[in-house]
């Protein structure tokens, strides 16, 4: 980059050692991340309010005249006051300070200034406590606002922002070709980073938005694109064409359209030089096991080896079973490598997978980190992409002899955020259901319909049916949660008591959690009361009915994943969602639930809703952090940004022309410190 713009930042008027180690604490260590810090909002000195029109306990900008300092009051030893009457003609109002002369000389006696900050007292006698004061003269009409460490003023923060600008603003460096802000009408870096931090007006600070938001989005691109690229660069096992058409007709069902594209296109992309790099994403339910299959089929029929890894013994256990089923009719050896196995078995199994007795090894991630162990590994699936960020698959693609790579996520977002979140993979989307499945009936209650609840479980089991209950996760400080033991218990006490319940948590012992969820599957239990350890994939077909406790606590996404353990046969299944808060947003939330079935729409609603932080926050998507584009309201920029991206990479893939050096140098820096950990 440019070496002005890389000083500590330090190198500015007004920052010692002192402040910059605040500094540090958010992350600004250098003029250029003081530059990248923007503003979190804005107030606009436009908008005044007059006097008498204000509302108390509202923050208020008012434009007013100073017409009378009072002396300083010495409350108590420490304490003062300082007060002003200011008018603006319409009322006076009384300005309070305390305890800083500094700011109260700040109000010059018949000055006029901008005041921004919460109207207090009564109408005859408005105040105002220690308010943000602009002098009536300044040529900033909307004034940021920044995100704050302690010890760092927003006052202080503009100030050290407009010497940044003032000294190094001259320097900052043009990452975009000329052509591409040509062609996306973008103004210049230096303008936007201005007008960023104070705009001259709406339109000024829109411009620059829009052209920082357009950078950080095309960065990304960049850097996915990149690594799809990189992976390209390696060979793989180019397998043979096999016909699909055993496999399929094997099954004891007949597979989706969207499963069959997807089966073939996990085919077609094996035939290939290069490493597959494919996510299939499909709602709760749609199958994606049944896709699995299909590929480790298509792989061991070419004499090659596949894994399968998943996030949790219990889905382990359950894919072993599933790909058992399919494959071992058609020749296939399908062996599961599991924490609960003995040394000497997990000997065995390992053995096996390296002299290539077994086809097919099923076992969770952390099995398989330091297995290397297999004769001829062509494939390796892994299951619930959202614990599988965008650093691992970094590394993944500096990788030689890198393996074909399948990932199944049951995750729906939106297609545009996938192509942005997954863009450095193709993708398969399995958005149709298997035929004869019955869209979950979904109720939401408040917890006096719990005994109710409890009785519509008790019609489901009486059919033969099974059910879970599921409950937060425990915090044993907080009582009001739902404890799952006690729960459990009153359950077997009560309501239920003439059925088999069984309990699963977290903390339990994986052995025991296999035993458990074996059970259930088994129908040994009726009943499953459970912290969300679930959520992950478990399929038993019979299992109709769920209950969910403060189902608030819970984001859409999850809840309708939670809500897809039933519903996955013929039989018709119910879920309640129990909830004491009943806030607007809750029920709306709610309400979405019961309206849909559609897993990619309740994600849109949930994003919508819930702002893409949170989305993101608790999903662990692996994204870089992103500053200022927010990818559930800049689509329209999202989409730009990808085209300008395509554009670049088809001429340059590499980032290595010229031209796009600044691009690569920001690329670098972003999915090199940018990454959230996962
Ligand atoms: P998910 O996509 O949630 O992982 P699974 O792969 O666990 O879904 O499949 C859910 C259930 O649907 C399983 O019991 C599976 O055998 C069944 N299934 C999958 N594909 C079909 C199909 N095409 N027709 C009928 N049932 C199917
Ligand atoms: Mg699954």
């Amino acid at each position: 980059m440019n070496s002005e713009l890389d000083k500590p930042i330090t190198y500015l008027k007004g920052v010692g050692p002192k402040r910059a180690e605040l500094y540090a604490k958010m992350g600004v260590f250098t003029v250029y991340d003081l530059l990248c810090h923007y503003p979190r909002s804005y107030i606009d000195l436009n908008t005044v309010t007059p006097l008498s029109d204000s509302v108390t306990g509202e923050q208020t900008v008012v434009k007013v005249t100073v017409v009378k300092k009072l002396p300083e009051a010495r409350i108590r030893k420490g304490l003062s006051v300082f007060k002003a009457v200011v008018t603006d003609g319409t009322a006076d109002l009384t300005v309070v300070i305390y305890n800083s002369s500094f700011l109260f000389a700040q109000l010059e006696l018949d000055k006029e200034y901008y005041l921004i900050g919460r109207i207090t007292g009564t109408l005859i006698r408005r105040e105002m406590n220690s308010p943000l004061v602009f002098k009536a003269d300044t040529d900033c009409k909307v004034q940021p606002v920044y995100r704050l460490t302690e010890g760092i003023s927003q006052n202080v923060l503009r100030g050290n922002m407009k010497n940044a600008l003032a000294a190094c603003g001259k320097y900052i460096y043009e990452p975009l070709p000329q052509w591409v802000k040509t062609q996306y009408q973008l103004c210049a870096e230096e303008y936007a980073m201005n007008n960023i931090h104070f705009p001259k007006d709406t339109i000024g600070y829109e411009t620059a938005k829009k052209r920082l938001v357009f950078d950080e989005l095309l960065v990304l691109q960049l850097g996915m694109s990149l690594i799809r690229t990189k992976s390209r660069q390696y060979a793989s096992f180019s397998l043979k064409n096999i016909p699909m058409q055993t496999f399929f007709e094997s099954l004891p069902f007949e597979l989706t359209a969207c499963q069959k594209k997807a089966a073939l296109d996990c085919a077609e992309d094996m035939q290939k030089q290069f490493p597959m790099n494919r996510l299939v994403q499909g709602d709760v339910g749609s199958g994606k096991t049944a896709v699995a299959a299909a590929a480790a089929y298509f792989a061991c029929k070419n004499g090659c080896q596949t894994a399968l890894m998943a996030p949790t013994e219990v889905l382990a256990a359950q894919h072993y079973d599933t790909l058992k089923g399919f494959l071992e009719p058609l020749g296939i050896k399908v062996a599961l490598l599991t924490g609960a196995l003995t040394q000497k078995q997990k000997n065995a199994v390992r053995e096996g997978a390296q002299n290539g007795d077994f086809d097919v090894v099923v076992g969770t991630h952390t099995l398989f980190q330091n297995s290397t162990g297999f004769k001829k590994l062509a494939l390796v699936i892994t299951d619930e992409q959202h614990r599988f960020g965008v650093r691992q698959r970094a590394t993944l693609a500096q990788k030689g002899g890198a393996p074909h790579k399948l990932v199944m996520s049951a995750t729906p977002i939106p297609r545009t955020l996938a192509m942005m979140i997954y863009g450095d993979l193709d993708i398969s989307v399995l958005d149709e259901l298997p035929k004869g499945r019955q869209p979950v009936k979904t109720y939401a209650v408040t917890g006096k319909l719990r005994e109710r609840a409890f009785a519509y479980v008790k019609k489901h089991l009486e059919q033969g049916r099974q059910g879970y209950v599921v409950c937060p996760m425990i915090d044993e400080s907080d009582m009001e949660l739902a404890d799952v033991k006690s729960y459990a218990k009153k359950l077997k006490e009560g309501a239920l008591k003439d059925y088999r319940i069984g309990l699963l948590h977290g903390k339990l012992a994986s052995e025991k959690k296999e035993k458990i969820m074996a059970d259930f599957k088994a129908h040994k239990l009726d009943l499953l009361v459970s912290t969300t350890v679930i959520e992950v994939g478990v399929d038993v077909p019979n299992a109709t009915i769920m209950v969910i406790e403060n189902a608030d606590r819970f984001g859409l996404s999850q809840l309708h994943q939670l809500r897809g353990r039933v519903g996955r046969g013929s039989f018709e299944s119910d879920c309640v969602l129990i909830t004491d808060n009943v806030s607007e947003t809750t029920v709306k939330r709610l309400k979405i639930l019961s309206s849909t079935t559609d897993g990619f729409k309740i994600s849109e609603e949930d994003l919508k809703l819930r702002g893409p932080g949170d989305f993101f926050g608790d999903r662990q998507h692996g994204l870089p952090k992103l500053r200022i584009a927010d990818m559930s309201q800049d689509m329209d920029v999202l989409k730009k940004a990808r085209h300008a991206a395509e554009m670049i990479t088809q001429q340059d893939p590499l980032l290595e022309n010229a031209e796009n050096k600044g691009l690569k140098e920001l690329v670098d820096k972003l999915f090199e410190e940018g990454l959230t950990d996962n």
